[in-house]
């Protein structure tokens, strides 16, 4: 009978071992899994609305173009000068 209880006692050490082996794999595992999952790819930039340069014929984003009064976009104020504005 003693036996039987050393037995017991050893059986459920070894299924608290167990459990908790296999709780400690399950979150290297998640861990690891979280590690290779690849990282969301940045939001690619918006395309820009481009305008052209009467004058030199460049091509520039709108926001940095310079307006002429005849409402004609230019690259730069000298350039909105020479196109007669
Ligand atoms: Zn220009």
């Amino acid at each position: 009978m003693k036996y039987l209880l050393v037995l017991a006692v050893l059986v459920i050490a070894w299924l608290v071992w167990r459990s908790g082996r296999e709780r400690e794999r399950d979150r290297a595992r998640d861990e690891a899994a979280a590690a290779a999952r690849p990282s969301p790819a940045p939001a690619p930039a918006l395309p820009q609305d481009m305008v052209r340069c009467p004058v030199c014929a460049l091509h520039l984003p709108r926001p940095d173009a310079v307006p002429g009064a005849s409402g004609r976009l230019y690259c730069s104020a000298d350039h909105r000068r020479d196109g007669g504005n």
